[in-house]
């Protein structure tokens, strides 16, 4: 292409905000002219390329705005070592069909049985599948809710939270709360029920929620709706990460002897 045309044609492509097909045209016009490749073909080569970009960062952003602490997926996860998830159960759940369905999940299980780690890697899963995911832990919640209280903008946050597709509340049960901080938690996990989906880890068996909420009237009608259309996993078992320890130990002695 000539020179005033191929800079009337960046200002274009930068115009309409098409940064992959700028960055792409030129090399792919050559290719096109070397094969002989028609028009229309060139065209919908280059404007692939843009779409997929999109997609990809869309699903970037998507993952970066759950707020993952780390990032684990289910290809470091050994099954073997947590029985309370079967993995052929657990990668359905990953196809995300249950969000769809505004369905809930529940992990429950001791220390280092692998909450956290399947819990990140079915939010990422549902991040990849296009859906607005939010990670949190239930301690960092409660204080997102309290001081989106006392700055009256609780109804901001309460609108933030309706648009997610799924809510991950990690670590319920390390921490109680106050009486306001567990009605303000009830109340997030009320409003979801039957209209979104929640994910929640827990320490605690549900025999033991009370602590949590404080009262059995709010716990009996929480664990009523959470469990209503819920896929819960029991996790015990001996912690993954004491067990890896053990291991590396034992090693490290068997070394010693020879
Ligand atoms: P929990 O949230 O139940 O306390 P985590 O998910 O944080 O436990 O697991 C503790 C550590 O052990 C993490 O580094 C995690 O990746 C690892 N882990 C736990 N269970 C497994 C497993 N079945 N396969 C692989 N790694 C695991
Ligand atoms: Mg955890």
């Amino acid at each position: 292409m000539s020179d005033p045309n191929a800079t009337l044609l960046k200002a274009n492509l930068r115009q309409l905000r098409l940064p992959t097909m700028l960055a792409e045209w030129e090399k792919l016009a050559r290719e096109a002219a070397d094969r002989d490749e028609a028009y229309d073909a060139y065209l919908l080569r280059l404007t692939e390329l843009e779409v997929a970009a999109r997609s990809a960062n869309a699903m970037a952003a998507r993952i970066r705005a759950a707020g993952f602490p780390v990032v684990k997926e289910f290809d470091t996860f050994d099954f073997t070592a947590a029985p309370g998830l079967p993995k052929q159960k657990v990668l359905e759940l990953a196809r995300g069909e249950w969000v769809g369905q505004r369905m809930n999940c529940c992990l429950i299980g001791g220390s280092g049985t692998g909450k956290t780690h399947a819990a990140t890697a079915l939010g990422l899963s549902l991040c990849r599948l296009g859906k607005r995911v939010r990670f949190v832990t239930a301690a960092g919640l409660v204080t997102q809710l309290e001081e989106a209280q006392q700055e009256h903008r609780l109804d901001r946050l309460l609108t933030q939270l309706d648009r997610l597709d799924l809510l991950i509340v990690d670590e319920l049960g390390y921490l109680s709360f106050s009486r306001a901080g567990a009605e303000l938690l009830f109340q997030v996990f009320a409003d979801r029920y039957e209209r979104r989906s929640l994910l929640i880890t827990s320490n605690l068996p549900f025999s033991e929620w009370g602590t949590v909420f404080q009262g059995e009237r709010m716990t009996a009608a929480l664990l009523d709706r959470l469990t209503h259309q819920c896929h819960i996993f029991e996790m015990n078992g001996e912690s993954y990460r004491f067990r890896e320890s053990m291991k590396a130990k034992k090693d490290k002695d068997a070394k010693k002897v020879k």
